[in-house]
């Protein structure tokens, strides 16, 4: 399994002279697997260029296919969605994997930072791509991309955010970002 790094910052994107070594962008990160899939690790601002690398490859022709897995909804983890251009390609194929009461909570919750206030393209279907959301909860394994994909919840904000543990041919890969500031007064970033 091979990861990118396309953002690694928390809250809002942190460029400057500061963030040169890791880049400024927000939560973004992107697996390989052994047999060559993909799957994308929240939609930060680093989407953005994961997005224009993988035009040079299969997705620019419609033909690509991943998976997108999304540890919560906060903003520095779905804002790159709706610039992650292969989303725009006609043929290309997204299951969308996040935490959720439902898989319609979880689209409308992906709508709601496309709402005509917000960003000029309504809708995740005038996108272009395929998409498909899927809800996904703690515990209970779910199949992606080949590998086996387990969520758990860690306590952050009102709603927690998922962790996943990936598994691949005896291979594991863990991604846990936000986890447990004081639950009451200023968090502990600001
Ligand atoms: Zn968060």
């Amino acid at each position: 399994m091979e990861l990118t790094f396309w953002g690694v910052r928390g809250s809002i994107p942190a460029p400057g002279p500061g963030t040169v070594r890791y880049g400024g962008n927000t939560s973004c990160v992107s697996l390989r697997t052994e047999a060559g899939k993909l799957i994308v690790l929240d939609c930060g601002t680093g989407a953005r260029n994961l997005g224009i690398t993988l035009m040079g490859g299969e997705f620019a022709k419609g033909a690509g296919e991943g998976s997108i897995l999304l540890s919560h909804a906060h903003w520095d983890h779905i804002q790159g969605f709706p610039f992650f251009v292969p989303l725009y390609v006609p043929g290309n194929k997204f299951h969308i994997f996040g935490g959720a009461k439902s898989s319609s909570m979880l689209e409308g919750i992906l709508e709601g930072q496309m709402a005509p206030q917000y960003f000029p393209v309504q809708t995740l279907k005038n996108m272009g791509a395929s998409i498909d959301i899927v809800a996904i909860t703690e515990g209970t394994p779910v199949p992606v991309e080949g590998c086996r994909v387990l969520a758990r919840t860690n306590p952050h904000g009102r709603a927690g955010a998922l962790a996943f543990r990936i598994e691949e041919a005896g291979k594991t890969v863990v991604y846990a970002s936000d986890a447990g500031y004081p639950p009451s007064g200023p968090p502990a970033w600001m």
